[in-house]
């Protein structure tokens, strides 16, 4: 039964606080899907300039709910204490984030 191990063994590893929930709503079937951002894994750094202007981390998903084929492209920009700064969505809306 290696795989009920498995399996019990990755629902108790803790989420910690590197997990950013998305919320967002399709804007052709208006599915709620939630999405998940680890801000360790999903997160690119920005190499800015000294004094250049912009987010400093990026953040992309594509995702695709369980009703439709929409395909929601998330970009989110944060500056660098990964608080968000900017947000692009296009397929769908984003309600919030916590
Ligand atoms: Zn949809």
């Amino acid at each position: 039964m290696w795989w009920l191990r498995r399996l019990f063994a990755r629902s108790a590893r803790p989420e910690a606080d590197n997990a950013l929930w998305l919320h967002l709503t399709c804007d052709r079937c208006g599915e709620a899907i939630r999405v998940r951002i680890d801000r360790r894994y999903d997160v690119a750094s920005n190499l800015l300039d000294p004094g250049e202007e912009g987010p400093a981390y990026t953040v992309h998903k594509d995702v695709v709910g369980d009703r439709c084929f929409q395909r929601i492209s998330v970009t989110l920009g944060f500056d660098r204490r990964m608080n968000i700064v900017e947000r692009h969505v296009r397929g769908g809306r984003l309600q919030a984030e916590a």
